[in-house]
């Protein structure tokens, strides 16, 4: 585990003290472990060995150039939303054949860019989306590699705004009613499209097997039929989703996952692409923040820290919990404590009604597991310089995005003429 306590009860990654590289770069400050992200990479990258599964990152959950690049040494490919994500894919040095590009909104522009770099594979989400893949191939005289990602109408069993899997989503195509096969077979027979095969993502944070299990078992069964008809199905896509434990401290369970495709895919022709993101990132990242104020409340106490929602949303958007330690560890008195930032609305808070011992002014807290689906949905909200990250490697604790400055962020922005007297 990348973040320890050493023996006298000091935070520490990979070897650095805490306090030490929040007195160079300051807080609120992402700290990354790249040993960590090696580790769990390969890790998962030797559970899905078996079936010779190429992992694509799910570049959302941490996008910052120097992850990317450090998983693309380690023979990551990307898995990108937007036409940004292929961009910063492409600067981190991954291959465009090695890029899968999936989403439900891709613009004409998008498509542009995915086609003139030619990354390996558009997972579309609808008819009207391949009909504009497939339009703009037309116009360039070429053929467009597409997947399709169909949606099995299964339920993830995780917090409804991170599942995707069920038919009330917006996400895929529908199975069921037989869309996926009719569209399937448009791709097939399009002068400008190049079928690749079938893509699933069924949701985020899946602490159970039996969801993937039961969604695999439709894909394969649609991806065989499409077979029996004629259709060329190379590729399946299986998706990322699986979760971490944010209550302790277990990694995430690489073998059971990697068991499962074995014992589905392995005797099967398929090649198969897998898309994890927050099973790589979210344990091998923690957000640090300084104490400001601490405010006794009736049953509880209020610590004030000086990292807020705009630095870590998890906690208002989904409910999520991270756990949070002191960065000194102390045998003071436990308290019920919210912890809250700085910004004017109720909802924000890092976590509620957690024990902590006594704060005070100055000290650090570290929230664990903030590696995944943190820094990437921080803003400036109430005029917040976005976090600062940093990446610890090499015995040295390196900035990778510095902490803007409020000039620069107000340079960003222009007043129309006849308002500048
Ligand atoms: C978000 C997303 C992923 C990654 O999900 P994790 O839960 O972070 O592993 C993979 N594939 C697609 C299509 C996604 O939208």
């Amino acid at each position: 585990m990348p973040f320890l306590y050493n023996d006298d009860g000091h935070l520490t990654v990979d070897g650095l003290l805490v306090s030490d590289i929040v007195a160079a770069h300051g807080t609120p400050l992402y700290i990354y472990s790249a040993a960590g992200f090696v580790d769990y990479f390969t890790s998962f990258q030797q559970a899905v060995a078996p079936v010779k599964g190429k992992v694509h990152f799910a570049v959302k959950a941490n996008s910052a150039i120097a992850v990317l690049r450090l998983l693309a040494k380690q023979g990551a490919g990307a898995d990108i939303v937007s036409g940004g994500e292929m961009m910063r894919a492409l600067a981190a040095g991954i291959a465009p054949a090695d890029i899968v590009f999936s989403g439900v909104g891709k613009t004409d522009d998008e498509i542009r860019l995915a086609l003139s770099k030619n990354i390996g594979q558009i997972n579309a989400e609808s008819l009207a989306e391949i009909y504009r893949i497939e339009a703009i191939a037309a116009e360039w005289d070429m053929k467009a590699p597409v997947a399709i990602r169909v949606n099995p109408d299964v339920d993830p069993g995780s917090h409804e705004k991170i599942s995707t899997g069920q038919k009330t989503t917006k996400f895929g195509i529908p199975i069921a009613n037989g869309e996926a096969a009719e569209i399937y077979r448009y791709l097939q027979d399009s002068a400008h499209l190049t079928p690749r095969g079938l893509a699933m993502h069924i949701g985020s944070q899946l602490r159970d097997l039996a969801p993937f299990r039961k969604a695999y078992l439709v894909l394969l069964e649609l991806a065989d039929s499409l077979r029996a008809a004629g259709c060329e199905v190379t590729h399946l896509d299986l998706g990322g989703g699986l979760g971490i434990d944010y209550e302790g401290q277990e990694r995430p369970d690489f073998a059971a996952y990697g068991a499962l495709v074995e014992e589905l895919f392995a005797s099967r022709e398929y090649q198969l692409g897998f898309e994890p993101g927050r099973s790589i990132a979210a344990d091998n990242g923690i957000l640090v923040t300084s104490v400001l104020y601490t405010k006794p409340a009736e049953d509880k106490a209020f610590v004030i820290t000086d990292a807020a929602m705009n630095d870590l949303i998890r906690p208002t958007l989904y409910d999520a919990h991270h756990r949070i330690e002191a960065v000194e560890l102390s045998n003071r008195a436990q308290q019920n404590s919210d912890i809250v930032g700085p910004v004017c609305e109720t909802g924000d808070y890092l976590a509620k009604g957690q024990d902590m011992p006594e704060m005070q002014a100055g000290e650090l807290l570290a929230v664990f597991n903030a590696g995944a689906y943190g820094a990437v949905m921080s803003s400036s909200y109430n005029t917040r310089p976005v976090t600062a990250e940093c990446l610890v490697m090499d015995d040295g604790a390196h900035i990778i995005r510095p902490r803007k400055s409020i000039e620069e962020m107000l340079a960003e922005e222009q007043v129309p003429d006849s308002l500048s007297d």
